[in-house]
């Protein structure tokens, strides 16, 4: 059996980002990956409680923060254990995220101060994922995922 791929929903055409839109990801493999079943689909956002469309939100510092002042890192945290709890249901070891999202970035988040400044690290549920073994990946190095599944 091929082994499981946890993917971000907006990837797969779901309108599911804070400005009701999707992130289509438009790649072959994506289309392989589903026809074999692999793909197993979260937004942690919507997972924590949060609603479409939503104000966006930015890591500042320990928490994460909306552009209208709300505090959402308990949903951001909720939404993150919800997809951990997912991907040990199907010892999932490889997670395919959007890049720059305050819960899926891996390598880029926006800086909290909604300048649109980018700044290294890591979305809320990419982090508890990593500290839970699971390799997460983005749009941007997706070539590293693909060497490396079913070995
Ligand atoms: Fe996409 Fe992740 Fe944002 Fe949901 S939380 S819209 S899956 S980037």
């Amino acid at each position: 059996m091929h082994e499981k791929i946890l993917i971000s929903g907006c990837f797969l055409g779901q309108k599911v980002r804070y400005d009701g839109e999707a992130k289509t990801l438009l790649n072959p493999l994506l289309n392989q990956w589903q026809r074999e079943e692999r793909l197993v689909s979260v937004c942690p956002e919507i997972m924590g409680g949060l609603s479409v469309p939503r104000a966006p939100a930015e890591i500042n510092g320990e928490e994460v923060i909306t552009s209208d002042g709300d505090n959402v890192t308990e949903q951001f945290i909720s939404g993150a254990k919800q997809a951990l709890t997912i991907c040990q249901g199907h010892n999932i070891r490889f997670a395919l995220l959007k890049e720059s999202s305050p819960s899926c970035g891996s390598n880029t988040i926006y800086d909290g101060t909604f300048s649109e400044r980018k700044i290294k690290g890591h979305g809320i549920c990419s982090q508890l994922l990593r500290e839970h073994g699971i390799q997460v990946f983005s749009e941007l190095n997706m070539d590293e995922l693909v060497t490396l599944l079913d070995k």
